[in-house]
């Protein structure tokens, strides 16, 4: 099969789809690749490395012309002239979010396969977990920068030095994020407290690092006793397909010390702070009631190589069973099956068709 890589052109988009160790299993594999003109610099990848891999080097014209075109972000308005009947696209589509990309998919008949779609037998999503471990070790980075008082900070050094108690930081959920914001918050020698609603992954959380962290049930009593010695806060709470709850009000700021700050990853759903609102990483921060609010959208943007690597790693094992294969794998695999968007105009994934009240 013809693989096209396209260069992302949404604002500030540095991650690239393939990376050229990728190209050279597919190439090995008997496939093509075609890389637009640079696809691969933001994330620290030549075109001289994707030649080396045995692909070819041409425009966007030329990359999205291919069979199946693998992206991370969803087309933007520009891209949309490029979507055709026999067109197979890989990526991020978040069409929920996006009825003209969806308007546009349908009426050129392409089949969308949406990473964040895709599911396994434990319903676990594994092509969006990679940017939640990126996110969720993100998050305690740019806390810890931000608790600096000439940034507007509490001055607390989250690791402590002898003598000096280690600052604390307390994670709201569990799960992807919170679990490696943890780990970073543990590796920079801070009082870890996390809380999740879920009993089972607390458990969890404790036989693996007993000792180690504290775990709390979520309830606004424990959260409010914990918001006077918190110095960074992070936000990682996920419901499926619905907005976060607020677990943080308002009123419930005044609880904290000034220059204290809050990270709520979660922000890309709502965000589980009443406050917090998406920020860019251009100006991530903001101050109400002296709490620093940190609320990028898209963390990993901030760390494109890495992110590029965690999201391709995950994505290769698809990507190559789709070029193998060829569409037909989407009907034998659940997993990609689940993926499959849209499809010859007809919108194939319920709850996207739900959210604009149309026919699938
Ligand atoms: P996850 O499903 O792995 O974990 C969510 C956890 O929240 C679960 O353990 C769940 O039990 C817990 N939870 C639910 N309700 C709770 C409550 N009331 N109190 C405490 N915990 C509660 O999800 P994840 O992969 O860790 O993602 C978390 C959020 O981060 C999502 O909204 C995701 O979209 C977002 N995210 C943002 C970025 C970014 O750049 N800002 C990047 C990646 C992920």
């Amino acid at each position: 099969m013809q693989i096209g890589l396209p260069k992302e052109i949404k604002v500030k988009e540095n991650r690239v789809a393939l990376t050229p160790g990728g190209a050279a299993t597919l190439i090995r594999r008997g496939h093509s690749v075609v890389v637009q003109e640079g696809a691969g610099v933001g994330s620290g990848l030549s075109d001289q490395q994707y030649i080396d891999a045995g692909a070819t080097i041409g425009s966007a014209e030329d990359a999205w012309a291919a069979e199946m075109v693998v992206k991370v972000k969803e087309p933007i308005a520009s891209e949309y002239k490029y979507l055709r009947e026999d067109l197979l696209l890989f990526t991020y589509l978040h069409l929920a979010a996006d009825r003209p990309l969806t308007e546009a998919l349908l009426a050129a008949g392409t089949t969308g396969v949406a990473y964040e779609t895709v599911q396994i037998e434990d319903r676990s999503l594994p092509l969006l977990t990679p940017m939640s471990e990126v996110a969720g070790r993100l998050s305690v980075q740019a806390g810890a920068y931000h608790l600096q008082k000439p940034v507007g900070g509490r001055g607390v050094l989250l690791g402590g030095v002898p003598g000096v108690q280690p600052g604390h930081v307390v994670i709201l959920g569990g799960g992807v994020v919170g679990t490696n914001a943890a780990k970073m918050a543990m590796g920079l020698g801070a009082r870890v407290t996390i809380l999740d609603v879920s009993h089972r992954r607390l458990t969890y959380l404790d036989d693996v690092f007993f000792g180690r962290l504290r775990t709390m049930m979520s309830s606004e009593a424990n959260i409010r006793a914990l918001l006077p010695e918190t110095d960074l806060l992070i936000g990682g709470v996920l419901i499926p397909g619905a907005k976060a709850p607020n677990l943080v009000t308002r009123d419930m700021l005044g609880l904290m010390q000034e220059g204290s700050v809050i990270a709520d990853v979660a922000v890309d759903q709502g965000g589980c702070v009443e406050t917090i609102h998406a920020t860019t990483h251009d100006d991530p921060t903001y101050v109400v009631d002296g709490v620093v609010h940190y609320g990028v959208a898209n963390m990993p943007g901030a760390v494109p190589r890495t992110s590029t690597f965690a999201l391709t790693n995950a994505t290769f094992p698809y990507l190559l069973l789709l070029a193998d294969e060829g569409r037909y794998v989407l009907k034998k695999n659940a997993a990609l099956q689940l993926g499959v968007n849209t499809h010859r105009g007809q919108l194939t994934y319920g709850a996207v068709a739900e959210a604009f009240d149309l026919p699938h």
